[in-house]
């Protein structure tokens, strides 16, 4: 199944006009003039490389971190078994951890979201984690993809999801625009951490429809928020206490969308964060993998003392 992405485009609007969301247009439109004009100040630094092909298969093994407490973590990404691309991207940081899901035409999807991982790595890996810098280092990414695709028809319409946990020393800071999603299991207990931005879990929220409904929904591909398709973006950053136990798990729709969050929980319980990552991957493939999946597990050993 080929997913359809509308980031108010005219079908978006059109969409989100006939399910009673023209709120969300309304409150996008009123956002700060700070942020609006950010893009154009900035227009004159860097852009980014267009990367080699995203690569299918298992991406790099567990960060060592030295700073911010013991933790571990290790990342898998899979093409899955319907698409030709790989459009996601894992971020394998020393303490940003995280994925984004592209989308847009040719490779499109590739060049943003590979885009947002290193302009996020390079902006954050060295940098005392702060939510104000992960806010900014996000806005900047959606700057430069932006820009990009300004610049080259090929790519034009392309965007990225991006959801990362950036691990300080008591407190695990979330970032977050898209359907990508970040979970938390602490105590045996699994709790999705972010909202998803798509049309279907805002109507959703809004009480239009059940959560049941939403997963089965046929636009539920479609997102409302996304990094690099407009000059402005809306990021949600959250700051969350670590405890010793938690396991994090962030990971694209590829593996939320085929696997329900029990089965995620069971996966992630009692054994070690690389053998549930290969698991994982397998439960999306054996579902139908009708997307390219990418995760990453961070567990975690630091609390706050
Ligand atoms: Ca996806």
């Amino acid at each position: 199944m080929k997913k359809h992405r509308f980031i108010f485009s005219k079908e978006s609007k059109a969409r989100m006009a006939e399910y009673g969301s023209e709120n969300e247009l309304n409150r996008k439109a009123a956002q700060s003039d700070e942020q609006a004009k950010r893009p154009q100040e900035a227009a004159k630094t860097t852009e980014c490389v267009v990367p080699p092909a995203a690569s299918a298969g298992t991406a790099p093994e567990p960060a060592v971190p030295e700073a911010a407490g013991p933790f571990a973590a290790v990342s898998r990404t899979d093409v899955g078994k319907m698409r030709a691309n790989n459009e996601d991207s894992v971020i394998m940081g020393k303490r940003l951890f995280g994925v984004a899901d592209g989308m847009g035409g040719h490779n499109g999807g590739e060049v943003a979201s590979a885009c947002v991982r290193d302009t996020l790595l390079t902006l954050l890996d060295d940098k005392e984690p702060d939510p104000k810098l992960l806010k900014r280092a996000i806005i900047e990414a959606n700057r430069k993809v932006y820009l990009q695709q300004l610049d080259n028809t090929e790519l034009s319409g392309m965007g990225t999801t991006v959801s990362v946990v950036w691990v300080h020393d008591v407190s695990m800071y979330v970032g977050h625009v898209g359907d990508s999603r970040v979970y938390r299991l602490r105590k045996g207990e699994l709790n999705q951490i972010t909202d998803d931005h798509s049309l279907v879990m805002e109507m959703a929220r809004s009480g239009m429809i059940t959560k049941e409904e939403a997963r089965s929904h046929p636009m539920r591909n479609v997102i409302t928020r996304a990094v690099g398709t407009n000059t402005e973006v809306d990021v949600d950053v959250l700051q969350v206490v670590r405890e010793p136990g938690d396991v994090w798990l962030i990971c694209s729709d590829g593996l939320h969308d085929m696997v329900e969050d029990d089965k995620l929980r069971e996966l992630l319980l009692d054994r070690s964060i690389a053998k549930a990552a290969d698991l994982l991957v397998k439960e999306a493939l054996d579902a139908g993998g009708r997307d390219n999946v990418s995760l990453v597990i961070v567990r975690d050993a630091e609390g706050q003392g």
